[in-house]
């Protein structure tokens, strides 16, 4: 069942879904967060709680794991299973404790603790407190045990505290609010039209990465051992702001993708993506200009590039030798072009797309090829997949004082924008 739901994920995730490699988890393809200190003290005050916010189910992991790390600084609560009453009261764990699977008896072990059954869900009042691993979340975390005798660590936390989150953790800081909101809207629009395909799913609605939506938590520390806010009181203004306002087609929520950069004019969501509505149609912006892979250079060496070739044509069970010509067959470049390679015996066709997850390092599936004596000279456009919003064209376009409006209708052209109806 897990196993279909991460398919169906990469199959629909927002972020680069369909580009997902080793080398994007460093670098995805969305604009990222702003890295500012962590300043806990300043998102706790005195902000009336969220109401009327759906539970989002998150994976705080892409895949199950052996175990995770866990701390928290206040007494909390263990609750097992469905129960409606609490199993145990738990003294903190300042230092960090190892949550694991136990066989015997079977449950989930705890510090020195161990958990009879599948389950097992820590609650606290003192929320945000639990760490897991390098972040530290917002709500309740549940550890679900798995056949395989692996764990997930699901973050069950209300919408829109989910969303003052995302909204820092997608979009720097330093970008204005009306991208930031549009920004807002666009999560909270992906992440119910989730929550809704995966009402049957036992586990969980999103992964906390770009599989999904980035999703740091409150806040969370570096390999280097620096502490940064993974949210901030302004992006929880801006969710405030925009809270339950959503995207709609043709009264539905719908994947609302987006990218970082489109460099010149957005993709068109059907070539990538199965379950892009129809209003996902290229649309041009030069907003995005300012932006540093805007426009882009990669070169590879005619040795290399011929290895990188030759292992895919290989797999179509063709010997390829040495790169000779190269021909761009398609008048505009993006994931459908079609090019043509040649070692001067044969002839082979790849398309954008596939030369971008042959190649490592492409920011983007938009570019055009040169053949010159020594190299394969990549000309490219953009970051990330480039359908859907542009995250440095909603920049752009709220720096000429474009409204939240303005930039949605823009990316989304003949969007509806309304408040949500459960
Ligand atoms: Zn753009």
């Amino acid at each position: 069942m897990r196993a279909r739901l991460a398919l169906l994920v990469l199959i629909l995730g927002v972020g680069f879904a369909f580009y997902w490699r080793s080398t994007e988890k460093q670098n995805p393809g969305h604009a990222g967060p702003g890295q500012e200190d962590a300043s806990p003290e300043s998102t706790i005050d005195s902000e009336e709680p969220f109401r009327d916010s759906p539970e989002m189910r998150v994976s705080l992991t892409n895949s199950s794991r052996n175990s995770f790390r866990f701390a928290c600084s206040q007494p909390f609560e263990i609750y097992l299973e469905e129960a409606s009453s609490p199993q145990q009261r738990m003294e903190p764990f300042p230092d960090e404790v190892t949550v694991e699977a136990t066989t015997n008896p079977l449950g989930i072990q705890i510090g020195a603790e161990t958990f009879p059954g599948k389950l097992i869900r820590l609650k606290t009042s003192a929320s945000p407190d639990f760490w897991v691993n390098d972040h530290q979340y917002r709500g309740e975390i549940w550890f679900h045990r798995l056949d395989s005798g692996r764990l997930l660590a699901v973050n069950h936390v209300p919408l829109e505290e989910y969303l003052g989150s995302v909204v820092d953790s997608e979009m720097p800081a330093t970008f204005p609010d009306n991208a930031r909101k549009a920004q807002a809207i666009i999560a909270r629009t992906y992440a119910l039209y989730r929550r809704q395909e995966t009402a049957d799913e036992p586990y969980f609605d999103l992964y906390a990465s770009t599989l999904s939506q980035q999703y740091l938590g409150f806040q969370y520390r570096t390999n280097g051992g620096r502490r940064l806010a993974g949210e901030s009181k302004i992006s929880r203004r801006l969710a405030r702001e925009t809270a339950g306002q959503v995207c709609l087609y043709e009264g539905k929520l719908f994947s609302t993708y987006y990218s970082a950069v489109c460099g010149g004019k957005t993709t068109e969501g059907s070539i990538l993506f199965p379950d892009a509505v129809p209003l996902l149609q290229p649309v041009p912006c030069e907003y995005c200009a300012a932006a540093e892979l805007y426009k882009w250079e990669r070169r590879w060496s005619i040795r290399q590039a011929s290895d990188y070739l030759s292992r895919e044509f290989s797999r179509r069970g063709i010997r390829f030798g040495e790169l000779t010509k190269c021909e761009n067959v398609s008048p505009e470049p993006g994931p459908a072009a079609r090019f043509r390679f040649e070692d001067g015996r044969i002839s082979q066709t790849l398309t954008g797309q596939q030369i971008r997850n042959l190649f490592p390092d492409l920011p983007s599936p938009t570019f055009k090829l040169e053949l010159t004596d020594e190299q394969l000279h990549f000309l490219g456009a953009g970051h990330g997949h480039g359908v859907g919003l542009c995250q440095w064209g909603a920049r752009g376009m709220a720096i000429e004082e474009k409204t939240v409006e303005d930039i949605l209708n823009h990316y989304y052209p003949g969007v509806t924008i309304t408040p949500r109806q459960d």
